[in-house]
């Protein structure tokens, strides 16, 4: 089909995800057709790096063979097994029992889902059935972190902190409350390590407080924030939040759907911080977003206390398409891939990708680089003293992209003037060369833009 075809009919037809509606319409789409490693072409020959493997999920790069063919050979043999009435399929689980073997601590239990929004809300339907079920129903009260992301569904977007995801949605339910995010660069209590912890808990603690100690329920935290802007915490605030959440007895989630699957080094970031959480979600990696796939890991006693509870009784959640053969089979596949290869040159790549983006540190635009691993964001500002953001005008989320695309890299241009990265795991030497240098060029490109200065 000719390209402008495709592009009027886009503009008629397809509603797209998190977007200026109108303005998509006037600007109409860019159409991708095909990609290989790190690199995207688009319909017309235009080829990119991508910076951020599609929607931090392309893992394990474009273009393997082996997960293609897994795919395929699961097309052919079962492509649709239903876990209604007792039945299954081997991929999933096979794959539920690797994921448990290699999930931090005693997180035995796999439930899957189609993504990390039914992830996160599957976590909120467990949560509030274990309460009941161990007789303290009244624990049903949720704390998130400012900036946060926890998916799109309406319990998930609830949770979600940012502003997009509430307004004209009627959001937040009024049993989902938030604490200040620790986002280190721009933190009213400094940006000393332990004083940016000791704040977090004492929020944490003062919030409880104030619902209740008996009332919560769960704590939702990304072990790096990635949505908001990409906001690492300092080392040791993960596990600090983590004993807090121990010591009042409220349960840990951690909301590993951008950070699992070698995101920051190891397989879950969890393992970063030696933590073992209540609940974990993860999607993307998972699947390397050759199919669509999440998962909620539940620790044995959630799980046992849920099936307890329940005794005889079916638990009433599911979906059709849980745990489908397919996608589970693309798991497999990609954790192969993991372990044989790409966690490694992730681990290198991601070094490389830390150290180019630090060599950019004293570009007049840059405020703050940070990331682990292969996750990574650089801070836009004006005034480096004062820390001043690109001014809405600027329209950094639009501008910056288009001149980033233009120059043939594929990056997250967070509308707060934050770019954030994720390649895929597979990138080479030269794919994290190419990011940097076609980071340079868009950040020298934008301190002309008149609207910056
Ligand atoms: N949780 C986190 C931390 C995420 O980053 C995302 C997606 N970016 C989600 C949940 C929702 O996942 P999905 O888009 O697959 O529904």
């Amino acid at each position: 089909m000719l390209l402008n075809s495709l592009v009027e009919l886009d503009r008629a037809h397809l509603v797209h995800p998190v977007a200026s509606y109108r303005g998509h319409e006037k600007a109409g789409v860019r159409v991708l057709a095909s990609a290989k490693g790190a690199r995207v072409k688009e319909a017309g020959g235009h080829e990119l790096i991508d910076g951020f493997a599609g929607l931090w999920c392309v893992n394990a790069g474009y273009g393997q063979e082996k997960i293609v063919e897994a795919a395929t050979r699961q097309l052919r043999e079962l492509p649709y097994a239903t876990g209604y009435f007792g039945l299954g399929s081997e991929p999933a689980i096979r794959l539920a029992s690797e994921l448990a073997d290699r999930a931090p601590g005693d997180l035995n239990h796999v439930y899957f889902t189609l993504g990390g929004s039914d992830a996160v809300d599957s976590t909120v339907r467990f949560i509030r059935y274990y309460f009941h079920a161990i007789g303290k129903p009244e624990k049903d009260q949720f704390i998130s972190v400012m900036n946060g992301y926890h998916g799109s569904s309406t319990v998930g977007a609830g949770l979600t902190a940012l502003p997009a995801f509430h307004a004209g949605f009627g959001l937040p339910f009024d049993w989902q409350h938030k604490i200040p995010s620790h986002y280190s660069y721009r933190n009213p209590v400094g940006t000393e390590p332990q004083a940016i912890i000791e704040a977090s808990v004492a929020a944490l603690r003062a919030k409880v407080e104030e619902i209740g100690p008996e009332r919560v329920a769960a704590f939702y935290v990304e072990p790096i924030q990635g949505s908001g802007g990409v906001l690492v915490p300092p080392d040791g605030w993960v596990k600090a939040m983590r004993e807090t959440c121990r010591e009042l007895d409220i349960l840990f989630v951690a909301d590993e759907v951008i950070t699992g699957f070698g995101r920051t080094g190891p397989l879950f970031a969890c393992e970063d911080e030696g933590i073992v959480p209540d609940l974990m979600t993860v999607a993307k990696g998972l699947t390397s977003g050759y199919c669509p796939m999440g998962a909620v890991l539940l620790s044995d006693r959630i799980y046992d206390a849920i099936a307890d509870g329940a005794g005889l009784t079916a638990v009433g959640h599911g979906y059709t398409y849980s745990a489908h053969p397919v996608s589970a089979a693309v798991g497999l596949a990609c954790l192969d891939l993991y372990e044989n290869g790409l966690l490694e040159n992730g681990r290198r790549a991601g070094e490389r990708l830390m150290a180019g983006l630090h060599s950019l540190a004293d570009h007049p635009l840059v405020g703050e680089v940070r990331g682990r691993g292969m996750l990574a964001a650089v801070e836009l500002v004006t005034d480096k003293a004062k820390k001043t953001p690109l001014p809405a005008s600027a329209e950094p989320a639009k501008r910056v992209f288009d001149r980033a695309w233009d120059n043939g890299l594929v990056v997250r241009a967070f509308p707060t003037g934050v770019l954030g990265y994720a390649p895929p795991l597979c990138a080479t030497d030269a794919d994290i060369d190419g990011i940097i240098e076609r980071t340079k060029m868009t950040l020298d490109q934008t301190l002309e833009d008149p609207d910056v200065r």
